[in-house]
């Protein structure tokens, strides 16, 4: 799945949900319009590309058969991107979503997380770049905003991959945990499940996506946060096929020998919620968890640079101070090349230093041997000719 040239405009075929992000976030962001980034990870075949479909009822990214035909032979995790603009009651939302094709897929899966990580420390330096730069009305956020990883729906304790993973990313992302194709989990079992991974993820201090709670935000607000918070890991069906219920409904869903499984039927799997979650309720909160560990981060790399960060001053409000503190990256920034100048400059000084010396010293020893040789000839001369007055006597 090779990233299109052209990001395309989509047309959505029903209702999505993030229309309602004017509720969430002020004007200025719904005039600009948004830019939403997620991540998926988890192997082929474990429903990726169908989730993301059925959550923007979009056919965005291609089914993993095709995926793999444009990947014979690799050796690496892939980093695709997705990205297309979409539009709901006027509010337009640039969807980015990059998709990790090959993890998990190789005999050895041992690095298969740092090709991810590096994406998303290569995005969280191309926005400290843009934040240091004196225009900064035209930042463009395209961090990584959730990372869902699909763990597989056997109902077993977590994998060495899922684990080194996890906990190798959960400190730079917000990780949202899926249970891929939960309509082949028992659904008496599945509540189990969800258990079994949430004590693996506690047991090795993996921190998972923890929406914050609003106390200003009405009763309902707050219960359907906790509701949705409730629910992760999320058990996740999806399809964009349309099936027939047994009451006759067409739906969008899963149709089995045995009967139909609805994906927006929040009694048969948690897709509903996920939705709920990414797209309608809670992207901005999302958005604003990732500005916290994007601090993490610049903190860390300010440090790396040598200058402490003012934790009180950088709430990603104050401009001044932003622009103290872009002043202070910046004369760091040329401290270091000017000490490097210097540095080099005084290599080729005495680079040069030397290579004088070395011709001093070639010139004299030629010099010494010039005069031993002259000495030794005038000896030879003075001795011939008291030989010859010696004869003439
Ligand atoms: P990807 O490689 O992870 O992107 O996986 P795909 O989305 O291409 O899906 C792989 C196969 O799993 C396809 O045949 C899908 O129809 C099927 N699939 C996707 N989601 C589900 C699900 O929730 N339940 C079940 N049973 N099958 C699914």
């Amino acid at each position: 799945m090779a990233a299109p040239a052209a990001i395309p405009r989509r047309k959505l075929t029903s209702y999505v949900g993030f229309g309602n992000l004017p509720n969430q976030v002020h004007r200025a962001s719904v005039r600009k319009g948004f830019n939403f980034t997620a991540m998926v990870v988890g192997e082929t075949g474990l429903g990726k590309s169908t989730l993301i479909n059925t959550l923007f009822n979009t056919n965005l990214v291609p089914g993993g058969e095709e995926r793999l035909a444009g990947r014979e032979g690799a050796q690496t995790v892939g980093i695709d991107t997705i990205s297309a603009d979409i539009e709901e009651n006027e509010v337009r939302l640039r969807l980015n979503i990059i998709d990790t094709p090959g993890f998990g897929d190789f005999v050895n899966n041992d690095s298969a997380w740092e090709p991810i990580l590096q994406t998303i420390d290569a995005r969280f330096d191309q926005y400290l770049d843009q934040e240091n730069r004196l225009n900064r009305s035209k930042i463009v956020d395209n961090r990584v905003h959730a990372l869902l990883y699909f763990i597989q729906p056997t109902g077993h304790a977590l994998r060495a991959i899922d684990l080194e993973f996890l906990s190798r990313l959960c400190n730079r992302v917000n990780i949202i945990p899926v249970i891929a194709k939960a309509d082949t989990v028992d659904p008496d079992e599945m509540q189990q499940v969800k258990q079994r991974i949430l004590r693996d993820l506690e047991f090795h201090n993996i921190k998972t996506v923890q929406l914050p709670i609003d106390m200003d935000d009405d009763e309902e607000g707050i219960a359907e946060t906790e509701e949705i918070q409730s629910k992760i890991p999320f058990a996740i069906v999806g399809s964009n096929d349309m099936v027939r219920a047994s009451d006759g409904r067409v739906v969008r869903g899963r149709a089995y020998p045995w009967g139909t499984i609805e994906v927006d039927n929040e009694l048969q799997s948690d897709f509903v919620k996920l939705r709920q979650m990414l797209i309608r309720t809670n992207m901005e909160d999302l958005r604003e968890l990732t500005d916290q560990l994007y601090e993490d981060y610049r903190a860390q790399k300010l440090l790396s640079l040598g200058i402490t960060q003012d934790d009180t001053v950088f709430q990603g409000m104050n401009p001044g101070a932003k622009q103290a503190e872009a002043r202070a990256l910046h004369e760091a920034k040329l401290a270091k090349m000017e000490s490097e100048m210097k540095a080099v400059f005084q290599r080729k000084v005495s680079e040069k230093e030397s290579k004088l010396k070395q011709s001093e010293e070639e010139l004299y020893t030629r010099h010494r041997e010039m005069r031993n040789a002259l000495d030794q000839q005038r000896a030879e001369l003075e001795d011939r000719k008291r030989r010859i007055q010696n004869s003439l006597r």
